[in-house]
């Protein structure tokens, strides 16, 4: 094992884990939760339970899910102290005692005062606010940290943050990495603020050691750098957030580097929601290896796996939807928060082979529950599409750029089938030899092929799926009229 394991989050054996993860969740839950988040008061009294009923994280299942639609009032799930109550807690007496009153008063002011705020992107449903503290920005702050040990990037590395400027976890978390791991950073705000031509010249100047970028953006910068004779020769890092990234995705990315010179390049996916309030990556992986998946952080969340139709906790290994329930956070708060996400690997507590951490790792791809969907396609009337599968599909497809799903209704009539038509960008001159590519990909995988296949360029391309524009690439849209 390289790395020499020192805090508990990466060293614990599972009991150890489970004993320090329900002590934390009782101090929360006691101290914090059950007294100052109204959503959960009224959910515990509800269910008649107190906080004293959760003495461990196996507790937790006493509690029902809690998932987007309960946001109708983002408020009740913030901790707001009474101050009468918070004043006569044995932890807040305790610290008067030993700090003395005003730097008592201080210390509180910075735990609890929200101070920043991140919000969902709202694709399918309305933008949910999170609050942070500055007791959550130091977490944000030492979760970044850690992201850069695993990824074994150096303090003295030169890092491009090309996530948007936004009120969006992504942003933040790599903002916040560079601040932890006292690391210079650019942030070139993505797209919108500096243009591709832009961050092109902005990396041409800095030569980056290491660029941290949503999949897509970042596949178009290199693409486009290439193309303008850009040698990015010093690059060793690529990480990506923001969206999934298939192997495909990977491959692709890869080849370029080399083509700019920077074929040692090393490639990390990150995972992480507005609603954990952290970021999770992969380690180093050695080169040609399958990641060993997100090392997530014991001591901020703990991740139950479930099946999605039953609700019912899986063993290890075995596939789920993500559920995650905060441990030490302050501002927005969760309890086993469905996070609607499926790791098709599960959870695993064995040490990592490459790192040798113990903390609990999500193995294998991520899809969205909500990525399978009915469609009447032709006769085949409701049909089940995994388009998180489809999406793999169009990755790996070589001499294939970018390209964007589209569902309409046959001649846009409402009581018609659904046609889903594929738009893409050809890196070939052979557009036909690509169609019938796809096609035949397409019939390995489904029941049917696109109804169209339509080529754009870059630039088209571009502006249909909102690069660099919207938070999330449009990858996959629906045009089909709501019937009336
Ligand atoms: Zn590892």
């Amino acid at each position: 094992m390289s790395h020499q394991a020192k805090n508990w989050w990466e060293s614990s054996s599972r009991d150890e884990l489970h004993h320090r993860q329900g002590e934390l969740l009782r101090h929360f839950l006691k101290n914090r939760v059950v007294p100052f988040a109204a959503y959960y008061r009224k959910l515990f009294a509800d269910h008649d339970l107190s906080a004293d009923d959760i003495q461990s994280t196996d507790d937790l299942t006493k509690l029902p899910f809690t998932s987007k639609r309960h946001f109708e009032n983002p408020k009740d799930f913030v901790i707001i102290p009474d101050e009468d109550v918070l004043k006569h807690q044995w932890s807040t007496i305790k610290r008067a005692i030993t700090r003395g009153p005003t730097r008592a008063k201080i210390e509180l002011e910075e735990e609890l005062r929200p101070i920043l705020l991140t919000s969902t992107t709202g694709r399918s449903s309305a933008p949910v606010p999170f609050l942070y503290t500055k007791h959550d920005l130091h977490q944000l702050e030492v979760g970044g940290r850690r992201m850069m040990e695993l990824c074994q990037s150096d303090p003295a590395w030169r890092h491009i943050n090309a996530f948007p400027f936004a009120p969006h976890l992504a942003f933040w978390q790599a903002h916040y990495a560079s601040l932890g791991y006292n690391a210079f950073m650019v942030a070139s705000g993505g797209g919108k603020t500096m243009g591709t031509e832009g961050n092109i010249r902005l990396i041409d100047k800095i030569d980056p050691d290491a660029i941290i970028a949503m999949p897509t953006f970042l596949y178009h910068l290199l693409q486009e750098g290439a193309a303008a004779g850009s040698r990015w020769k010093n690059l060793k890092r690529l990480v990506l957030g923001g969206e999934k990234v298939p192997a495909g995705m990977r491959r692709k990315l890869r080849d370029l580097c080399t083509e700019m010179g920077a074929p040692q390049v090393a490639i990390m996916s990150t995972y992480g929601f507005t609603e954990a309030k952290v970021a999770w990556t992969e380690c180093m992986a050695p080169a040609g290896a399958e990641p060993s998946g997100f090392h997530t952080y014991p001591d901020m969340g703990f991740v139950e796996i479930i099946d999605p139709e039953s609700g019912e906790r899986v063993p290890d290994h075995h596939p789920g939807e993500i559920v995650i329930t905060h441990l030490d956070s302050r501002g927005t708060i969760v309890l086993r928060y469905r996070t609607g996400d499926l790791i098709d690997g599960g959870l695993s507590h064995e040490p990592c082979p490459y790192c040798g951490r113990r903390c609990p790792r999500l193995i294998g791809k991520i899809s969205r529950v909500s990525d399978i969907q009915r469609l009447n396609i032709g006769k085949l009337k409701g049909t089940l599409v995994d388009f998180n599968r489809l999406e793999n599909l169009l990755d790996d497809t070589d001499n294939l750029g970018a390209w964007q799903m589209e569902i309409r209704k046959r001649n846009d009539d409402p009581l018609e089938s659904d046609i889903l038509i594929v738009h893409a960008v050809a890196m070939t001159d052979d557009q036909e030899q690509l169609r019938d590519a796809v096609n035949e990909r397409f019939r390995s995988v489904t029941e049917f092929s696109p109804n169209e296949i339509v080529f754009h360029s870059w630039d088209k391309m571009r502006k249909m799926q909102g690069v660099g524009k919207e938070l999330k690439e449009k990858k996959v849209v629906d045009h089909r009229p709501k019937e009336t």
